[in-house]
């Protein structure tokens, strides 16, 4: 196995720094990286657009079946298409991120969701990122980390990130603290006590609590159990071809 083989499942809670460390282990390693949040948002966005509840599960399974959702990496970041129409810029949007928290809920939303994202995995070569990678989408994932943080840590990075404006976090603009703190409890809680696929490490994860710990640390962590990962691999293929 080498690096274009592997498949890397990034899951954690909102605000724990999946994407950003994502996308820098996808660029360090030459991966695809995959946001599979935001093919949920896409999701929502279509919903909302077309007047159907987020809770409606019949009615978002109906529409399901005349929508397409698809992921196109780029160094900076997924661009996210919705029928074909680029919706990068329009699915940070508080209450797009409400619905997709919402839609995401419902099984057969799930199953057409996972369907997708392990189709886009499959040839490896990719970090991917969500909330049930390791459990559900790439079980067999070459590796598995499980990104946390304190629920304080986690509100306060969101809030500093809607000061930066290249971020491609969910915005929260205008939102104050309190209402960002409630706002990530509400989705943790959700995600955690649904009752498909809910966000739990998966038994072989590597758990990473990155309350204290800088981007760089929790980066170098990663890095060094890949690079050992590549490197067994390397040797046990060597082994065998002589
Ligand atoms: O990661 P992000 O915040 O963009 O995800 C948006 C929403 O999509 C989350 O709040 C979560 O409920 C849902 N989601 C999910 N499974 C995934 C990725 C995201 O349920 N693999």
């Amino acid at each position: 196995m080498n690096e274009r083989r592997l498949i890397i499942a990034i899951d954690g809670p909102a605000g724990a720094g999946k994407s950003t460390v994502a996308r820098h282990l996808a660029a360090h390693f030459g991966l695809l990286n995959l946001e599979t949040g935001a093919m949920y948002r896409a999701f929502a966005l279509k919903a909302l657009r077309s007047g159907i509840d987020p809770d409606d599960a019949a009615g978002l399974q109906r529409l399901a079946r005349t929508t397409e959702v698809a992921l196109e990496p780029t160094p900076v970041g997924n661009r996210v298409l919705l029928d074909g129409a680029d919706v990068t810029d329009l699915i940070r949007d508080p209450e797009v991120t409400q619905a997709a928290s919402r839609v995401s809920v419902h099984p057969a939303i799930r199953a057409w969701m996972v369907d997708l994202q392990r189709e886009m995995g499959k040839t490896g070569g990719v970090v991917m990122e969500g909330r049930d990678i390791g459990t559900v989408v790439f079980p067999d994932a070459d590796l598995k980390f499980f990104l946390d943080a304190s629920p304080e840590a986690r509100s306060q990075r969101r809030y500093e990130q809607a000061a930066d404006p290249v971020s491609i976090a969910a915005s929260t603009d205008g939102m104050s603290h309190a209402e960002i703190s409630r706002e990530l409890r509400e989705r943790d809680e959700r995600d955690r006590n649904r009752a498909q696929s809910p966000l739990r490490p998966a038994p072989d994860a590597i758990i990473i609590d990155s309350t204290s710990l800088s981007l760089e640390q929790v980066l170098d962590q990663i890095e060094l159990v890949v690079n050992e990962k590549l490197a067994r691999a390397e040797s046990v293929s060597s082994l065998g071809n002589t």
